[in-house]
């Protein structure tokens, strides 16, 4: 079996109602698919984390190096191109592009051996993740005491076990929502916090301690990726665990990372990180170091799926009777593409998700939904 060609699919759609996050507004959602097809007819799907038509353009720089590349073998793959661009892209955009590829390449070697790509990489280790809901951003319009409140509890009510709210927007508004939103959610709920960045330690450690009481499950990217010294600071300073790792990349990055004790809960994002091949063996590096790991996911079902055969096989760390699990982070904001790309949406029950069983990624692309929001 040889890959016979890449097909790239940039997917766009707006928003009905805009929404930020502490860097940006989204009034438009995107998505990059990459279809990997074989010369005996099998097509695997993967999907890239990044910034889609940029992602487009390293995919065609990595087609002609493709074709006729075995596509079992996927670490091979993964470290010439790696390091075929290893100059020119250690991060970024370069390792996004290769991420798709990869989780493209572990979807056609799942169905061409008939199982879910987690029994090739030695699981399950679990057939069910607690999810939890990614929501809480800021609006236009409206008074985020409020409609903060309203969304927190409404996922209390479709049985969401934890949460995870944006702040990094004005400083005692965010202090006043966390705390607004712990009382409504009661004690038994998780809540998260994520700044993406936009404080530096001096601010994130002030803002921690002014929440320290409310049982903050983590404090997502308090500082720049960059600033790793920033990192330990919070993390020296705060009780509460630290996260953080969606831009950062390979087992190369991560490794920095682990050695530097800057974080407690690394990150990586399948779609980013460098694929399946990759973040199984950044997920054991992390285990090595004693660091829990929990995927960052943000991208259409396809992210999802592929990030769900990822947590089937996560290490526990450390095992034990009632060992600590890992949790899918299921982002709940408006995405017309999301799950509009699978002929069978992958749903919550009560706050769980169950590992898809099919073969590859164990999903199916409704190829109607790719040209209604193929981009013009
Ligand atoms: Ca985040």
């Amino acid at each position: 079996m040889k890959i016979q060609d890449i097909h790239v699919h940039v997917l766009e759609a707006a928003l009905t109602q805009p929404f930020a996050y502490s860097q940006a507004w989204y009034d438009t959602r995107a998505a990059l698919l990459v279809e990997v097809v074989t010369d005996d007819g099998l097509v695997g799907w993967g999907e890239c984390y990044g910034p889609a038509r940029l992602n487009a353009a390293v995919l065609e720089g990595f087609r002609p190096l493709l074709a006729g590349a075995d596509p079992l073998a996927t670490d091979l793959i993964w470290q010439s191109l790696y390091n075929g661009f290893r100059d020119h892209g250690q991060k970024g955009l370069l390792v996004q592009a290769l991420s798709g590829v990869d989780i493209a390449l572990w979807d056609i070697k799942g169905k061409h051996f008939g199982v879910p790509a987690h029994r090739l990489m030695g699981g399950p280790v679990r057939e069910h993740v607690r999810a939890y809901a990614t929501g809480l951003y800021r609006r236009r319009d409206g008074d985020p005491l409020k409609y903060l409140v309203e969304e927190a509890e409404d996922y209390a009510a479709q049985g969401f076990t934890a949460m995870k709210l944006k702040i990094g927007f004005d400083y005692d508004q965010d202090v006043a929502v966390t705390r607004a939103i712990r009382e409504a959610i009661g004690p038994s709920i998780g809540l998260m916090i994520d700044a993406n960045h936009a404080y530096d330690s001096v601010a994130a450690i002030r803002f921690g301690r002014q929440v320290e009481d409310c049982d903050i499950g983590w404090f997502e990217e308090p500082v720049p990726p960059e600033d790793l010294a920033g990192y330990r600071a919070v993390r020296a300073a705060l009780s509460i665990p630290v996260a953080g790792g969606e831009a950062e990349f390979t087992r190369f990055g991560f490794r920095d990372v682990l050695q530097a004790e800057a974080i407690d809960i690394l990150q990586p994002d399948t779609c980013a990180a460098g694929g399946l091949s990759e973040c199984k063996k950044i997920a054991d590096m992390a285990n090595a170091f004693g660091v829990r790991y929990n995927p960052h996911v943000w991208g259409t079902g396809v992210a999802i799926a592929a990030s769900l055969q990822l947590l089937a096989v996560l290490p526990h760390n450390p095992p034990s009777l009632n060992p600590t699990e890992p949790m899918l982070e299921f982002d709940q904001t408006e995405h017309p593409v999301r799950m509009a790309v699978l002929t069978e949406p992958i749903r919550h029950e009560n706050g769980v998700v169950a590992i898809p069983g099919g073969p590859g990624l164990g999903i199916e692309i409704d190829r109607d939904a790719l040209r209604r929001f193929a981009l013009a």
